[in-house]
């Protein structure tokens, strides 16, 4: 490809990013499934927090996020020094990238991982390693086996996107345990508020100096559009990429909703609920047409299909009912389709179409 002049080594490697579909030519009105986006948005305080802030857009916002972090800090009983806020947590996966791997480094993430690892590794001038998994999970003996001297940064999400699998903590301890020195893990948590219990590997990266975790304002609390999320991991590690990150990487407004919205319990506790309710019931319902789904932590199934024509064919029939789901061919998994997991409305319109869908077919 003809550039200007020439980028540095990687970043023409790179395919952008491609986020979900939004909307279907010739429909006002389609049900968006295929961003994991909260159906029932933010919470109405984080909202009148960002109206309230809209009457400073002249100031300056904090460098620091203190306030942010300390409502972080407070509700999952961590460090405030030890976290990082970020414009999505995109921006932090870039930031370890940016600080930890450069040229002859390689960064691995698995094989049906979150397309960002390979981008920001692409981005630094690094090497990305994707790793075979176990049947759609994680596989701790492939990452070990793929580790080297060259290995900087191992990415995993936890629960996966676009998978909705986990590792449970003994796998998570005996991958820290096993890999090299040289390297560090990084537990993606972007779905960890979903599962009950689950503390998203805070323990693990308070516990283990080469462990990091990132988390998100972006599912859960439905604040995708305002882009902050935030990570966890040894002072040294906050303070290089404190180095590197911009001082005014977010505005008042985010900022502002960010904590209003995770002081909202009572909000997210009925989203969680309602998620599990409706995943649950989504999925069995897939299944009873016959077409299965991995066991899903997450805010999304992962639906699985005969073959890539058929995933194909049903997606069209999604589209043509007002449905936009998540094609994941680029996630190595052609045969599969990614919905998010709406309301009720939206989860039985789903099934609804799936079921005329496969009953034409037969
Ligand atoms: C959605 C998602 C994120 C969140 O990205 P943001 O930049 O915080 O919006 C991170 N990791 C995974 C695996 C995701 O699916």
């Amino acid at each position: 490809m003809a550039t200007v002049i020439v980028p540095k080594s990687g970043i023409m490697a790179i395919d952008p990013y491609v986020g979900g579909r939004s909307s279907l030519p010739g429909r006002d009105e389609a049900v968006k499934l295929s961003s994991n986006e909260n159906p029932f948005g933010a919470s109405p305080y984080a909202v009148d927090a960002y109206r309230i802030a809209a009457q400073n857009l002249h100031r300056y916002p904090p460098s620091d996020h203190h306030a942010l972090r300390t409502a972080i800090g407070d509700l999952h009983a961590l460090e405030p020094d030890r976290i990082i806020c970020g414009a999505g947590s995109d921006e932090i996966i870039g930031l370890l990238c940016h600080a930890y791997a450069g040229p002859g480094d390689e960064v691995l993430h698995t094989e049906h991982g979150f397309l960002m690892y390979r981008i920001s590794a692409l981005a630094s001038g690094a090497t990305p390693i994707a790793v075979r998994e176990s049947h759609r999970v994680t596989d701790v003996d492939a990452l070990l086996d793929a580790c080297s001297r060259r290995t900087r940064l191992v990415f995993i999400a936890n629960p996966n996107n676009p998978t909705g699998t986990m590792i449970d903590d003994g796998e998570l301890s005996r991958l820290v345990n096993g890999m090299p020195r040289n390297a560090m893990l990084v537990l993606d948590g972007a779905y960890a508020e979903y599962v009950n219990g689950f503390d998203g590997g805070a323990g693990l990266a308070r516990s283990h100096d080469r462990v990091f975790m990132t988390r998100t304002f972006s599912k859960l609390y439905g604040l995708g559009g305002l882009r902050v999320g935030w990570g966890y991991g040894h002072r040294d590690v906050i303070d290089v990429l404190g180095r590197i990150r911009a001082p005014f990487n977010l505005g008042t407004g985010q900022l502002a909703a960010a904590e209003a919205a995770l002081r909202d319990r009572e909000f997210a506790g009925k989203c969680v609920e309602e998620n599990t309710r409706w995943r649950e019931w989504l999925a069995g319902a897939l299944a009873t047409e016959g077409i299965p789904s991995d066991r899903s932590h997450a805010n999304f199934i992962l639906a699985r299909f005969a073959d890539a024509e058929e995933a194909d064919a049903c997606n069209a029939r999604l589209n043509d009912n007002g449905l936009i789901v998540r094609k994941v061919g680029n996630y190595g998994l052609p045969e599969c389709l990614r919905i998010t997991v709406g309301n009720e409305t939206s989860c039985r319109r789903v099934a609804e179409t799936v079921r005329a869908f496969r009953k034409d077919r037969q």
